[in-house]
């Protein structure tokens, strides 16, 4: 195989400019909320069609309640190489009808819109980084890859994940699409792992005027422990607790029996799973009269910036060099599937998708200038992860 030098890639993308940010339009335009599964299933039925004509083999894996994840598999005859493992979305947390008020469009530079950059410009790059490989190579793909692109990431990714950690131990590396950190691009090196926790207090109801003395507050309970849970260690570790949600009681006139709280977790290494885990589940009750109960997880797990994760991190900065530019790395706090794959110690390399800002916001946009040499970096990886 001989592959046109890196400035011949980089222009090669440069001039398929347009026709990157139709795809990225035409994914945008589709609507996929995590859970409206036909929305999702009619973006896997479009996805499907465009790498099916690109001779990839379609493998739909069904979900009850989401939409279809799917596969990809491009396998040269005989090839008994490990292939690398693309993982992508599908799914936006934006509700039905959002396009009418946040509609794609092109201006200053961006191509804006509900999803645009988490992630559909990211499947919209791997699927150009795909054809143009091909085009340089007589139609083939010099090596075996698999893309992966799931119908649930943005609600946890429960139905999916088997599947993920499957094809991942199969695989020689990951490259995962999620947008890449800040305007300069950074790739992700580190990711915070993220639980879920819920603590449900059971008080005693009685009328605030008549049996005061005979109720027992669950809220007065719950404000104990969100106050002993505030004072658990953190950021210094690497380590939040954030009580996001409360709520309690029934009526001002009624001694509250119950109340809740929801609360988020996020760690930096995998050995403050059980520390963390064992701290809230170990929450003891300040009133004898009520009772606590602590359930939840870490969903998870952290991407630590392991020596495989470095050293594939190396070869994309080299690729990228070799396109010139300093390729920088960051270490963020969201999670993404690819926490799942660097868990298995599978080399992972995260925000490899487009540039842009406002995921999950209004002003959610892609830098137009920036798509070209990201998909040249994608090719990069595809060909040597
Ligand atoms: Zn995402």
């Amino acid at each position: 195989m001989s592959l046109p030098a890196p400035a011949d890639q980089l222009r090669h993308f440069q001039k398929r400019r347009k026709e990157i940010v139709e795809t990225v339009r035409q994914l945008v335009e589709l609507e996929s909320p995590s859970d409206i599964k036909q929305s999702v299933d009619r973006v896997s039925t479009v996805l499907a069609s465009r790498f099916g004509e690109l001779g990839g083999k379609i493998k739909f894996h069904p979900s009850e309640k989401f939409g279809k994840h799917l596969q990809i598999d491009f396998r040269p005859r005989g090839d008994r190489a490990k292939p690398v493992l693309l993982l992508g979305h599908m799914d936006t947390v934006y509700p039905i009808g959002t396009i009418s008020k946040m509609p794609c469009r092109v201006s200053t530079g961006r191509i804006w819109g509900p999803g645009v950059l988490d992630m559909k410009a990211g499947i919209a790059l791997g699927f150009h980084a795909i054809e143009a490989i091909l085009a340089w190579n007589d139609g083939k793909l010099p090596r075996p890859m698999t893309l992966l692109l799931v119908s649930e990431e943005e609600v946890g990714s429960t139905s999916s994940r088997p599947i993920t950690e499957h094809l991942a131990r199969e695989a020689s590396a990951v490259l995962v699409l999620e947008p890449a950190y800040g305007l300069h691009g950074a790739v992700k090196t580190a990711r915070k792992g993220v639980g879920e926790y819920t603590l449900q207090v059971t008080g005693v109801a009685a009328h605030s005027g008549l049996d005061f003395e005979k109720g027992q507050s669950a809220v007065i309970e719950l404000a104990h422990q969100i106050l002993e849970i505030s004072r658990m260690p953190a950021s210094q570790t690497g380590v939040t607790l954030n009580v996001g949600k409360i709520s309690g009681g029934t009526r001002t006139n009624v001694v509250p029996p119950s109340a809740t709280a929801s609360i988020d977790v996020r760690i930096s290494s995998v050995k403050d799973i059980a520390t963390v885990d064992a701290l809230l589940k170990g929450l003891t009750r300040v009133n004898p009269r009520c009772s606590i109960s602590v359930t939840g997880k870490i969903n998870r797990p952290p991407l630590e910036r392991s020596e495989a994760v470095a050293t594939l991190y190396g070869k994309a900065r080299q690729i990228a060099g070799d396109l010139g530019w300093d390729l920088e790395e960051a270490a963020v706090g969201g999670g993404s599937d690819g926490n799942f794959t660097a868990a298995l110690r599978v080399p992972t390399l995260d925000g490899l998708g487009a540039v842009g800002e406002g995921a999950h916001a209004e002003h959610e946009s892609v830098v137009i200038e920036e798509l070209p040499r990201r998909a040249a970096l994608l090719a990069g990886l595809i060909l040597t992860a």
